[in-house]
């Protein structure tokens, strides 16, 4: 880790409790909680639970149950993000005032249909880090009118953050400090590299990169500790803090763990599950042995 400030640093973890936790989490909330303890620093535990459909009661017990019997402890209380709309709410408002987000109305099928349309002209759709098409710029070209109508009939729509607009006022290139990998170097942000970016969606007042830069930043985290499958996430990340003039944390974007057969741990395969390595005889110290901690 590079340089401490004086001011205590504050790690978390944020798992979703949307299925049990596997050995990839356990990794996860070790460093964090490691690093936070070496660095006489304090160690959160947030719930990542926006999406009211697939996070339950019961998976956020088994959060609190894999991590005490990992032998990990953490303040209280816990923050939840399902208790905390209004903030996100807020949060959006904002960047909608800045004149930065726009409703978005195109379904899946739409986006898919407009994207597949677009590339039987022989020309390429652009894809963002994670392999999903930018949404198009259709909802962008509605006269306001329209938009007013669409919004006044209550048409299902999310907020979208309008990529270009928002890089425009940045007076110098967008950077994070990142620490892992055994590296100490400062990364050049490409948010444009996600398109426009939802912020809330019909289903969920609020997405992931919205609610987890407005936690951060409510809980004064100075440390982000996650694993490498956000690390191109960092870039939207980043380009939110500047906007809604949020402190930027450092980051250290850690190895993930795979399978075998290089695939990456899903929460439905019991066979890295915390839960299933417990009752099949494993001990803290045995998970610790086979992260390579
Ligand atoms: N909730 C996210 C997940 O479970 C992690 C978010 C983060 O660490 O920034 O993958």
């Amino acid at each position: 880790m590079s340089s401490l400030s004086r001011q205590k640093p504050v790690f978390r973890f944020a798992p979703s409790p949307n299925g049990r936790l596997h050995l990839g989490h356990a990794l996860s909330a070790i460093l964090n909680h490691d690093m936070a303890k070496a660095n006489g620093g304090r160690f959160l535990l947030r719930i990542e639970d926006i999406d009211l459909t697939r996070c339950t009661a019961e998976f956020e017990q088994g959060i609190y149950t894999d991590l005490k019997w990992l032998g990990l402890s953490w303040e209280l209380p816990v923050r939840r993000q399902s208790e905390l709309f209004g903030d996100y709410r807020h949060g959006l408002e904002r960047l909608i005032a800045m004149g930065l987000a726009y409703p978005s109305f195109m379904s899946r099928r739409e986006i898919k249909a407009f994207v597949h349309n677009h590339e039987s002209q022989g020309k390429l759709w652009p894809r963002d880090p994670d392999g999903a098409p930018h949404y198009p710029p259709v909802d962008k070209q509605r006269p306001a009118k329209e938009i007013d109508t669409l919004l006044s009939s209550n048409a299902k729509h999310a907020w979208r953050l309008d990529i270009k607009k928002a890089i425009t006022g940045l007076h110098r290139p967008l950077e994070w400090a990142e620490t892992g990998g055994g590296k100490n170097a400062q990364m050049e942000a490409d948010p444009v590299a996600w398109g426009d970016v939802v912020l809330s969606r019909s289903d969920a007042p609020s997405s992931y990169h919205l609610s987890v830069v407005l936690d951060d930043a409510a809980q004064g985290v100075t440390h982000v500790v996650r694993g490498m499958d956000l690390f191109h996430a960092t870039s939207v990340h980043r380009l939110l803090q500047e906007l809604l003039k949020l402190p930027a944390p450092e980051y250290h974007h850690h190895r993930l763990v795979v399978e075998e057969s290089g695939k990456k741990l899903s929460k439905s395969d019991g066979s890295t599950g915390l839960e299933v390595l417990r009752e099949s005889g494993k001990t803290p110290s045995d998970i610790r042995c086979l992260l390579g901690l």
